[in-house]
């Protein structure tokens, strides 16, 4: 029997696993990308001033052996093992992360409320939990919830907790106890709880050497943007006019721009996709001439007046993502067109961005800003509101009848880190071939 042509669109870690799936039956399929670079979320760039960003922190913090061991082989075992560290802003203080776990330091009458709040909670009637509001309420109490979680989900998901479901919590948020909490405000000894202990980084060329191996497995065609696909006589459509015939087609595209392309898609089906939410994340990139930025990885910021909501430190990834000597901040601001939509250019936020870097003190008056620069990703985190469940089961039925198969954190719609995208790419791939040999019967 003659090799499927199994097209696949998208050249992100999703896309990568289909191409990495099919490689192993002998099919190298054709990629399709609108972008002029691979990688989807996972590139990293370069830029003239010897400065490298990643398109939004990216560390791997994958526990599938697999994973580890083919990524490791990509980059010939040249990659950095980092203990992760942590830190948050909140008015002025820096807690640990998680901050349930590291009161101490924060003011007095804070953390009685937290405390008293907590055990109040605690010995309240159980209530049933319709939303994540709900179960921040029943696992913190309010002075926690209402003083953290609470403000850090309208910066970051854009919308309020008691619009938000609970099914994307898994290891994400801690639950403490009541003597842990107790521990973490006397002393500053906390036990390690955070689902990412350590992580590996590539020593040389960003996240996106994880990738590099990978490019022989496809047929790569950049610059090709999805119009149009029409599912009958399964044409793609490109926006330079290009156009191809498919067997099978595994996508990572998101499903609000997958669905508004398929010819004939029915109204309640283009209606359902336009209700599933996302964030856009504007990354403002930041390079100093100093190193000594910050101990911490990553920094979770609340406070609502501060433009960003979390910040990161690629020179501690690998010093080979700075010039010698330099050092680097990125920044996310998010937005969201259902919640909170982009209102002005990226370039406006920089500084902004700049301005709360020094508010903060992390960069001093005296350090010189080397590089500034900001991306925007159109599509950051899937906000799990309300709507997503019923809107998403719509969506994927009809693709399912449709037999696309697809995939990736923006195909399945989930909050998927890339090893999830990659394992769901290659179960894309088993999709796609099984619906050819089931049309070839
Ligand atoms: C800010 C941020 C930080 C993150 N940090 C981490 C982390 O530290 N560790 C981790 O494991 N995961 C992290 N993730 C998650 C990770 O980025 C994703 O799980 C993964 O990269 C998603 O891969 P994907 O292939 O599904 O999607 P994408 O990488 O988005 O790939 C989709 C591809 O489809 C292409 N495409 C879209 N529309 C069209 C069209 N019309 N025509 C042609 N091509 C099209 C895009 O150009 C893109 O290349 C982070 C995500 C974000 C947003």
């Amino acid at each position: 029997m003659s090799k499927p042509n199994i097209v696949v669109l998208g050249t992100g870690m999703a896309g990568w696993g289909a191409a990495h799936r099919l490689h192993a039956e002998g099919i190298a399929p054709v990629m399709y990308d609108k972008n002029s670079h691979y990688g989807g979320h996972t590139a990293s760039f370069r830029f003239d001033t010897g400065f490298l960003f990643d398109l939004g922190p990216h560390i791997s913090f994958t526990k599938d052996p697999r994973i580890q061991a083919l990524l490791a082989d990509n980059v010939d075992q040249q990659f950095e093992t980092i203990q992760i560290n942590l830190n948050n802003y909140w008015r002025g203080y820096w807690p640990q992360h998680p901050v349930q776990l590291h009161l101490r330091g924060l003011p007095d009458e804070l953390i009685v409320k937290v405390i008293s709040d907590f055990v109040e909670e605690r010995n309240a009637p159980e209530r049933p939990i319709k939303n994540y509001a709900d179960w921040l309420l029943a696992s913190f109490g309010r002075t926690f919830a209402e003083s953290f979680p609470m403000q850090y989900t309208r910066k970051y998901h854009l919308t309020p907790a008691e619009n938000l479901s609970t099914d994307w919590l898994g290891p994400r948020i801690y639950r403490p106890s009541l003597e842990e909490v107790l521990r973490g405000a006397i002393s500053e000894a906390a036990p390690q709880v955070h689902y990412i202990t350590h992580f590996r980084y590539p020593k040389n060329g960003g996240f996106k050497a994880y990738l590099e191996k990978f490019v022989p497995l496809g047929n790569l065609k950049l610059d090709h943007e999805l119009i149009s696909v029409d599912p009958r006589t399964r044409q793609l459509t490109f926006s330079n006019g290009f156009t191809t015939n498919y067997d099978s087609l595994v996508s990572s595209v998101p499903l609000p721009d997958l669905i508004s392309m398929i010819q004939g898609a029915p109204s309640d089906v283009v209606e359902a996709a336009k209700l599933l939410a996302c964030s856009t994340v504007v990354l403002v990139n930041v390079g100093i001439d100093r190193s000594e930025i910050s101990n911490a990885h990553m920094t979770y910021f609340y406070d609502e007046d501060y433009t960003f909501t979390r910040l990161s430190f690629p020179h501690m990834l690998s010093p080979t993502n700075t010039p010698p000597g330099a050092g680097s901040i990125q920044a996310e601001v998010y937005f969201s067109e259902k919640y909170k939509p982009l209102t002005c250019s990226p370039d406006d936020l920089i500084e902004p961005v700049i301005r709360d870097l020094k508010r903060c003190g992390l960069i001093r008056e005296e350090d010189k800003v080397l590089f500034k620069k900001a991306m925007k990703l159109r599509y950051a985190n899937v906000i799990f509101d309300l709507d997503r469940a019923a809107a998403l089961k719509k969506v994927h039925a009809y693709l399912d009848d449709l037999g696309i198969a697809y995939c990736g954190r923006y195909g399945d719609w989930g909050y998927m880190w890339t090893d999830e995208s990659f394992i769901s790419g290659e179960k894309a791939a088993d999709r796609a071939l099984a619906v050819h040999s089931q049309a070839a019967r």
